[in-house]
């Protein structure tokens, strides 16, 4: 068993995307649905980790709010205001499908703070590792602009954090959300000190990033890593790219603290995504990084809750990673594993292998493989 911190605040749910549903679910010609980006895929992990008695095993961090200083370690001070106005309004939108809704102001800074929090925790030891289950998520925001749903870049900022105030020399943040972690790549494009590995479907979200030529510039060259995988890729093809990149780099890198950007937006049921990851892969992908944890950094691990957008099946993901993380497992069972296990989706092809092979190719100039 690890001590594993479970950060989370009920104002998280309370994130108000507004009106969007009209636009974003229906296009105004059918029934409004439920807009996307909604707290129900985190309130139901949540409510999962307590009704399997998971909860019992963890550390229960309260969040404490980014002070605005914090927020600067990224964003710019324009932007800043921009979301705090909308907020006092209560309705708009921060960027690009970014919305704010009345409060969104506060509950944003509190969701940054969580990942601080996270990160306090783990480096100070009240715990070994830590699940921040944050929202609104941060992954797409720039410095200037929210996209895709993320105001504040949460991972970003507590890199950040890690760096400017705690002194950590290096940092690894891995983003396994289906969507290219476009904001945070742009936080440490020049960055040598933050090495960013993004594992997304190719050509999804945003348009035109992630792309595996893109791997920083100036001193930050070769310290940004994209790993764009074809749509249908499950658990196999996952963890071939973590065995043939993720393994050797980190252990070339040797970070002092792994962050994850754990989207659970690569599942086989995800509305956003076209991949085909069941819950165990999660699992498989959250052993791996602590193994590289335990290896560099005595077990320094937080993993920040980004996007996921099945209902239905994100608790069931998010709650395996949960369980690796603090080493306990409940009683519950994936109920659509044995329905899926079958499924030619679980192998390896050889598509996988050359898309993985390709992102080697170029990164070779950077790193041994
Ligand atoms: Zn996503």
């Amino acid at each position: 068993m690890r001590r594993t911190g479970f950060i989370s605040d009920e104002s998280y749910f309370w994130h108000d995307n507004g009106s969007g549903a009209l636009y974003l679910s229906s296009g105004g010609y059918v029934q409004a649905d439920v807009y996307a980006e909604n707290p129900e895929t985190k309130r139901r992990f949540k409510n999962l980790v307590e009704i399997s008695g998971l909860m019992k095993k963890l550390n229960q961090i309260e969040p404490r709010p980014a002070s605005v200083k914090e927020v600067k370690f990224y964003h710019t001070e324009a932007y800043i205001n921009k979301v705090k106005e909308l907020s006092k309004i209560g309705f708009g939108d921060a960027g690009e499908l970014a919305l704010v809704g009345k409060g969104s102001y506060e509950i944003a800074l509190l969701s940054a703070g969580g990942a601080l929090t996270a990160v306090e925790a783990v480096m100070n030891g009240t715990v070994d590792n830590a699940y921040a289950l944050t929202r609104p998520p941060g992954h797409h925001a720039e410095s200037d602009l929210g996209m895709g749903f993320c105001l504040f870049n949460n991972v970003a900022i507590a890199a950040k954090y890690a760096r400017n105030v705690l002194g950590l020399k290096r940092v690894l943040i891995v983003d396994w959300d289906v969507h290219h972690g476009n904001g945070t790549e742009s936080a440490f494009y020049d960055d040598p000190n933050v090495l960013f590995i993004s594992l997304h479907q190719e050509q999804l979200y945003p348009a035109g990033r992630g792309k595996a030529e893109h791997t920083g510039k100036g001193e930050g060259i070769g310290k940004t890593i994209n790993i764009p995988l074809p749509a249908g890729t499950g658990n196999a093809g996952y963890m071939h790219a973590f065995y043939e990149i993720v393994g050797p780099v980190t252990d070339q890198f040797k970070p002092e603290l792994i962050l994850i950007s754990a989207g659970q937006d690569p599942s086989m049921f995800d509305p956003l995504g076209r991949m085909m990851v069941r819950a165990d892969g999660f699992r498989e992908m959250t052993r791996f990084m602590m193994n590289l944890a335990d290896k560099h950094c005595n077990g320094r691990l937080v993993a920040c809750h980004e996007g996921g957008y099945s209902s239905g099946y994100v608790p069931f993901c998010s709650l395996a990673i949960v369980e690796e993380l603090c080493g306990h497992r409940t009683d519950v069972e994936d109920p659509f594993a044995e329905a899926y296990m079958e499924l030619p989706i679980n192998e390896l092809y050889d598509i996988h292998k050359q898309y993985v092979a390709i992102v080697k190719e170029i990164q070779s100039a950077y790193w041994q493989f």
